[in-house]
């Protein structure tokens, strides 16, 4: 059985297409400036990589391109697109309609289509290319998989702001955090290779947008992004967490408008504001090795802002088993993870430094000290294969 996992962005598609039988991707890639001048396809098979330069002014000639190539003689993986089974599309919001994926339908697009107030760059980006899709592949069955509907489990004290409740009444006003289905595609990991599925688990999901999840006996019960992927610990580009009073008080000394100071907050704040460096944190690290102050501040805020949360979460869930690192930063920076790690000795979390630093291709590389109480994981994270197990259970049955 294979399954194409696709994921729209405004300007972007990313692909996969995962044989479910070794649940291995055999062919990925992504097509880049949809809609822009000089658009193109980078594609990645066992036959290898090409980059395909071809005008896309719509999501419909990048899907339409994607399904060529996948089929083409030169580079493609596949005899006909009858071999595609099922489609799977990431959704950024299932607001509180949907609390796990759903089959794609005239209906729930519809309700899908109620929630882009929520999040109304992504969630219309994600609907247009549900649209080009079923156009395209009028016949083939689509499920869709939402970002935010593994942290829905959240008690309501976890998830209600303090504010007046009218603003959730009418218009929804809660946490809903993000990056759901890598949150769930470690902590499922983590609960198999511990062999215990009644453990209390911090995901830490690192990377160019970061978020923390808590998780107790394999149900999220707080999560640190909000309403939107603004909230939580500071990022690349995002701010994380600030007192929201800052943002009228930016408004008022330099007569920007709220949308100018929240874009400022989104795309100019985070490690990138701080050091005046970078978001990248292989540039900081080079940057503070080299004497910059402003990087080494936005890495020292960075590792405080995961390490306060890492304490909060034990204390939300009474207690921490384990500890997950993945993404772009978590995955492969040894010295964040280090630096996150130290002075929570008292929680119990100890990491073996050696083992830290190897580079490991497993499933699970656990780099807990000899005698650490907490188990310290890196888990590289799959969340295409998240969608792609979902979409077959949903299609398909069990
Ligand atoms: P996203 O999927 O949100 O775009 P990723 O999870 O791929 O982001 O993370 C990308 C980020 O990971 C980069 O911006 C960089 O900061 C960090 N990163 C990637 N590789 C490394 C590395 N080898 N060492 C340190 N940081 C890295």
């Amino acid at each position: 059985m294979k399954i194409l996992v696709l994921n729209a962005g405004s300007s972007s598609l990313k692909y996969q297409l995962i044989d479910m039988d070794t649940e291995v991707a055999i062919a990925k890639g992504g097509c880049e400036r949809i809609g822009i001048d000089g658009s193109f396809l980078k594609h990645k098979s066992p036959k290898g990589e090409v980059v395909i330069e071809k005008a896309m002014p719509t999501h419909k000639e990048a899907i339409s391109l994607v399904l060529e190539t996948l089929v083409s003689k030169e580079n493609g993986v596949l005899n006909s697109m009858d071999e595609i089974d099922a489609v799977g599309h990431r959704i950024l919001h299932s607001g509180e309609s949907f609390t796990s994926s759903i089959i794609l339908t005239d209906e729930t697009i519809a309700v899908c289509d109620s929630n882009a107030d929520l999040g109304p760059l992504h969630q219309k980006a994600n609907l247009t290319g549900i649209a080009a899709c079923r156009e395209l592949m009028p016949t083939t069955p689509m499920v869709g998989v939402f970002d935010t509907t593994f942290h829905l489990t959240m008690p309501d004290y976890a998830y209600r702001y303090a504010i007046p409740n009218e603003y959730y009444e009418k218009y929804k006003i809660r946490r809903y955090g993000f990056h759901g289905s890598s949150h769930r595609y470690v902590s499922t990991e983590a609960r198999k290779f511990l062999g215990n599925d009644d453990v209390k688990i911090v995901t830490c999901h690192l990377g160019n947008g970061s978020s923390m999840a808590a998780v107790k006996n394999g149900k999220c019960v707080d999560t640190s992004m909000g309403l939107t992927p603004l909230a939580g610990v500071p990022m690349g580009t995002r701010c994380g967490d600030i007192d929201c009073a800052v943002v009228e008080y930016i408004c008022d000394k330099t007569g920007k408008d709220v949308h100018e100071v929240l874009n400022i907050l989104n795309k100019k704040s985070g490690v990138s504001g701080l050091s005046e460096v970078s978001s990248d944190f292989r540039d900081l690290r080079k940057a503070k090795n080299a004497g910059n102050e402003k990087a080494r501040l936005a890495l020292d805020s960075f590792t405080y802002g995961v390490k306060k949360y890492i304490g909060s979460y034990a204390a939300a869930m009474g207690g921490i088993d384990a500890l997950v690192f993945t993404a772009g930063i978590g995955e492969n920076d040894a010295v964040i993870r280090e630096e996150v790690c130290t002075g929570l000795e008292f929680l119990g979390i100890e990491i073996d430094k050696e083992e830290n630093l190897i580079r490991s291709d497993a499933p699970v590389h656990e780099i807990t000290a000899k005698g650490g109480k907490v188990r310290v994981l890196v888990i590289p994270t799959n969340e295409e294969l998240v969608i792609a197990r979902d979409t077959k259970e949903l299609v398909f049955g069990k």
